[in-house]
Formats: C-alpha cells, sequence, structure tokens
C-alpha cells in the first residue's frame, strides 16, 4: 500500500481528525504525493479531508465519516474526484499504486517526461480521476524531482568536506569547522522537515512546558498524543480537547469508552492517561488511567468509565 495509517479514534467532526491525517499520509496528498512543503507559506490550508466513498453516496453517514474512509488530499485532488466511486478507484491505504509500478509507473524515467504510464485499468482510470497528466501535475513532479535532487547534492557535498577535513591534519580549527558544517547540516534538515502544527497541539506544547513538564508531541497508535515526563515517570497520553465548558470551577466529569480502554490495557506497556485541555478557560487536566483504574475493573464496567477530575489534576 502507499500510505500506512495507525489505529487512531477519530472521524470526520473530531478536533484532532486533520492533525492525524496529516500525520498518517506523511504530510503530502493521499492521491498526487503534492507535499505540504511545497505549497510554501499556505501549506496545510491547501489541504482537505477527503471521503473515499463519497458523502454523496451515504445511506448511513455515520460509516462515511469514519477515520478509515478519510483521505488526506490536496484541494485540486479533493475537486476533481468530488462524488466520483467506482468499485475499481484504488485505495492508496489499500494496495500499492505506484509502488513496485504495480499499477502506474512513476514517470520519473530516462525520458524525463514525468508523464505517468498506466500499467493496468484501474491505474488508468486514476490517473483520469485525478488529472496526474495534466500540465500542472507534470510541472509540479519535475520541480518536486529537481528540489529534490538539489537537496542530494548539498548533502553530498557536505560529506565530502567532512569527508576531507576528516583525513587532512594540522588544519586550524579543524573541530571547531566540523561542528559547523555538522549543525548546517543538522539546520538543513530542519528546515526540510519543520511544518506548522495543529494550534489545539501547539498550545498545549506550550502549556506544559511553561510548567517546566518535559513533553513530545508523538502521534503514536492508539491516539498516544503526547509523551510527559511527570517526575521520574514517562506518561503516554492522549489529548483531548474540550470547546464547550465555560464555567470555571475545577471539578469535572468526563467520560471514557470501555472499549478503548480495553484496548489501551491490552496494548500499552507504559504508564498511560488523557490530557483534557478546556480551551475556554485555558486550563489542562492530567488523568492518569493506568495509575486510577485496573483491568479487572473495566470488565465490570458498563459501556464507559467516570472519570472525575478535581484540581489534584490540574496542570
Ligand atoms: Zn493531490
Amino acid at each position: 500500500m502507499e500510505h500506512e495509517r495507525k489505529f487512531r479514534w477519530a472521524n470526520y467532526s473530531s478536533d484532532k481528525c486533520k492533525e492525524y491525517l496529516r500525520n498518517d499520509f506523511s504530510y503530502e496528498c493521499a492521491y498526487c504525493k503534492q507535499t505540504e512543503k511545497a505549497c510554501g507559506d499556505i501549506g496545510s490550508e491547501f489541504f482537505e479531508i477527503d471521503h473515499f466513498n463519497p458523502q454523496a453516496n451515504s445511506t448511513n453517514n455515520l460509516d462515511i465519516h469514519l477515520y478509515n474512509n478519510l483521505f488526506y488530499s490536496c484541494k485540486r485532488c479533493n475537486n476533481e474526484k468530488s462524488d466520483f466511486w467506482s468499485e475499481y478507484l484504488l485505495n492508496p491505504c489499500e494496495t500499492d499504486i505506484f509502488k513496485n509500478d504495480k499499477h502506474i509507473t512513476d514517470g520519473y524515467d530516462s525520458s524525463k517526461l514525468y508523464k505517468y504510464k498506466e500499467v493496468t485499468n484501474e491505474g488508468k482510470l486514476y490517473i483520469e480521476i485525478f488529472k496526474l497528466n495534466s500540465r500542472h501535475q507534470i510541472k509540479r513532479r519535475q520541480r518536486r524531482k529537481l528540489y529534490e535532487n538539489n537537496i542530494k547534492t548539498i548533502n553530498d557535498l557536505i560529506d565530502e568536506i567532512l569527508h576531507k577535513l576528516l583525513i587532512k591534519k594540522n588544519i586550524p580549527q579543524k573541530e571547531e569547522l566540523i561542528n559547523q558544517l555538522d549543525g548546517l547540516r543538522e539546520d538543513k534538515n530542519l528546515n526540510v522537515t519543520s511544518l506548522l502544527r495543529d494550534e489545539n497541539f501547539e498550545i498545549v506544547e506550550k502549556y506544559l512546558s511553561s510548567k517546566g513538564i518535559k513533553n513530545t508531541v508523538i502521534f503514536e497508535e492508539y491516539n498516544m498524543d503526547f509523551k510527559i515526563k511527570i517526575g521520574e515517570k514517562t506518561v503516554y497520553c492522549e489529548l483531548i480537547i474540550d470547546n464547550t465548558s465555560q464555567d470555571y470551577n475545577d471539578n469535572k466529569i468526563k467520560y471514557i469508552e470501555k472499549d478503548k480502554l480495553k484496548i489501551w490495557f491490552e496494548n500499552l506497556d507504559s504508564s498511560f492517561g488523557i490530557l483534557f485541555y478546556f480551551r475556554k478557560t485555558n486550563k489542562l487536566y492530567l488523568f492518569n488511567i493506568s495509575d486510577n483504574i485496573c483491568k479487572e475493573e473495566i470488565d465490570k464496567l458498563n459501556v464507559k468509565y467516570c472519570a472525575r477530575l478535581t484540581s489534584a489534576n490540574l496542570i
């Protein structure tokens, strides 16, 4: 397959849906592979959520909005595809399309035309639906290849200079030069990969750091969004945003689905919990699940666990 999704609880209306898709689709369009980076400043604004099985096709809206039917798509591909549906439309999360030239050969061949060529009828349909051989798409692929080649040339050059520095003796400030070059390479790599993150994640990152809590956004399986360090303990956390509550009372009740708890307990080794962020009052609570609930307790639950948040949970 072209893209592999992580196991996540999300749907079209989830706050984190687009951010999860961005991550699972490596910040590029699921269909034409346009990257956010190549869109410059507008980046993720040029990307939308596409319903693979289109909304117009739905008799039961809920299924259509499930995470596995949603794809990170550039505006162009989303428009081209629109409400089109066919059982022959290739699903990039289920099959190789470009990989191993299974359905489409990727056009980076010696002819330098960057034109895609179909290998199968499904590949032909895919090229037609997303207009992958339009002038725009071909130009875009040419630019991307050029960019990738430039980056490679710079990397090779840095390697060559580093190598020369390392084998030559008696170069004044040799150590300093090597460090500078290494730093340069790091800066460049950072520049290539750094992209803006969803606002909610950025707010919570800053919030945690302002309280002296080490944190990393990890976007791991099972909605594990953050890794934080509380004292000596590392806790993996899902971030849940609450946009509703306006009250300033510190005591709150939150419900956690039994099925979700079961999966967490079955699959996670480390400490885990939920970070509840209340946007309106700018308050962040940590509910450590592995410290508060034991596995046996979950079996006795009906559908949901009731988590009581108090000022003791406030970060
Ligand atoms: Zn696209």
